[in-house]
């Protein structure tokens, strides 16, 4: 293979994965790993670590010279191999809680909830992340109902899968039943390693959600203790008075909840939403498609207007694809839920990241190198961060202080005046 000049260098990772021929393992995986940690999981020898690098995101690594070239962690990885196990969805629904609690210590319906309840009720188990004391995301497994809600709610950092893949092979060998929620590479790395290892899955649900990516933990640890020092109870969609599915960023600190919205007055939301702090496999997600790798698919409905009118006004709504058969039983069978069969290709075509990754910004080579080159800066990075045009700010002011029918009627009158 020739190798690019330096120059034209598009890190595409090809001549790596000539490498990984040559050696039989993961070693070279490179940029393309998602992070999943399926073959730190079915490695035989144990020999696979995941290690921090430079911008904070663990990637595999082959610690000694027990590695016996069996490639099983290349057949386990979902970088290399994604083609497998996607689904076309078999039916899309508008979907929220009836009840507002659940709907509102989540992103949007509250269907996770839903699902996970019915799984906790029967004394099974449920895996999703959550956020420890110490900043760090981790993917955990619960089977009290107590414990759902530090599962509810999207956050944007990558969770930390370690040692959770190992439980899982455990709990399916035992015959428990487990609902596995996560990202789709997490999910297909996941589904891979019970494959290759054997273990019967027929106990096994998985919801993936859509996703367009991730920043990295260090970061937002850093910037958590840099700028808030300590607090709890974080959450990264905290719902305001006049907006159901909007971001904003909250959390409890010495006794008072504060909440940061527009999102841009904190440093860390606007690197994320200017797309510059995302791991590097999310700019090459094989996973941004309308085929899908969980059982049940979860995003936040981006066509909800088609169908506000049919639910309560103070209901968020999650778009729900159900993939398989077993996702058909387990949405079928869900209590206190309302929803109406919604246009799924429709919603594929306008929701981004179910037809196409997030795109990288040029700026995503500099950026981890300015953040982290003095110790922690946030100075340093600042020039990367999202800034809102005049437009949007008038935009967020709008949306922050008026109610929704108040901004239909103006939309209204703003169209008829346009035509
Ligand atoms: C990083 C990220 C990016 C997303 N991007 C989009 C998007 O572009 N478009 C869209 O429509 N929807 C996106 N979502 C999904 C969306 O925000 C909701 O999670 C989804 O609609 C489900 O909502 P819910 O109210 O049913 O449940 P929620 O209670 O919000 O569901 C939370 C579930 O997501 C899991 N989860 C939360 N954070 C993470 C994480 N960092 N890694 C892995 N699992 C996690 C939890 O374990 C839980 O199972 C994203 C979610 C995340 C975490
Ligand atoms: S090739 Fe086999 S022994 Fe070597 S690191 Fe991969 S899984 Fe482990
Ligand atoms: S299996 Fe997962 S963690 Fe391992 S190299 Fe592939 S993507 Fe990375
Ligand atoms: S964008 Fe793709 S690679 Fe990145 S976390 Fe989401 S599913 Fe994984």
């Amino acid at each position: 293979m020739e190798l690019a000049s330096k120059d034209s260098c598009t890190d595409c990772g090809n001549c790596r994965l000539e490498q990984i021929s040559k050696l039989n393992n993961i070693s070279a995986v490179g940029k393309k790993c998602c992070g999943c940690t399926a073959c730190v999981n079915v490695c035989p020898q144990k020999v696979i670590y995941m290690v921090e690098n430079s911008e904070g995101f663990y990637y595999p690594k082959i610690v000694d010279k027990g590695c016996i070239e069996c490639g099983l962690c290349i057949k386990s990885c979902p970088a290399l191999n994604s083609g497998e196990f996607k689904n076309k969805t078999l039916v899309g629904y508008a979907a929220t809680s009836q009840d507002i609690t659940t709907s509102e210590n989540s992103s949007s319906g509250g269907i996770f909830a839903l699902i996970a309840r019915e799984f906790l009720r029967n004394n099974s188990w449920v895996i999703g992340a959550k956020m420890e004391s110490d900043y760090c995301l981790k993917h955990v497994a619960i089977n009290h109902i107590e414990e759902l809600e530090g599962l509810q709610g999207s956050k944007y950092v990558q969770s930390n899968m370690d040692g959770i893949i190992d439980k899982i092979s455990e709990l399916l060998s035992n015959g428990s039943q487990v609902l596995f929620s996560g990202t789709p590479c997490q999910v297909s790395g996941l589904k891979k390693a019970m494959k290759i290892k054997g273990i019967d899955v027929k106990n096994l649900v998985t919801i993936d959600i859509v996703c367009h990516g991730v920043p990295s933990p260090k970061f937002f640890r850093e910037h958590v203790k840099f700028k808030y020092g300590k607090v709890s109870n974080i959450k990264f969609r905290h719902r305001t008075k006049h907006e159901l599915n909007g971001y904003a960023l909250g959390f409890q600190k010495s006794g008072n909840y504060k909440i940061i919205q527009p999102t841009n007055r904190d440093f860390y939301y606007a690197c994320f939403s200017s797309q510059v702090s995302l791991r590097e496999s999310c700019y090459n997600c094989a996973y941004t498609t309308a085929n899908r790798v969980g059982d049940i698919t979860l995003g936040d409905l981006s066509t909800h207007r088609l169908y506000d009118s049919y639910f309560k006004k103070d209901r968020a709504l999650s778009i729900v694809g159900v993939n398989t058969e077993r996702g058909k039983h387990l949405f079928g069978n869900l209590k206190n839920v309302d929803f109406i069969k919604a246009d799924y290709l429709k919603e594929c075509s306008v929701n981004a990241q179910m037809n196409h990754p997030t795109a990288r910004p040029d700026e995503r080579d500099n950026f981890y190198i300015a953040l982290f080159q003095n110790g922690y800066s946030e100075k340093n990075a600042d020039e990367y961060k999202y800034r809102y045009s005049f437009k949007e700010n008038v935009k967020n002011w709008i949306t922050l202080n008026t109610t929704p029918s108040f901004r239909n009627k103006l939309k209204k009158l703003l169209k008829s005046n346009e035509n």
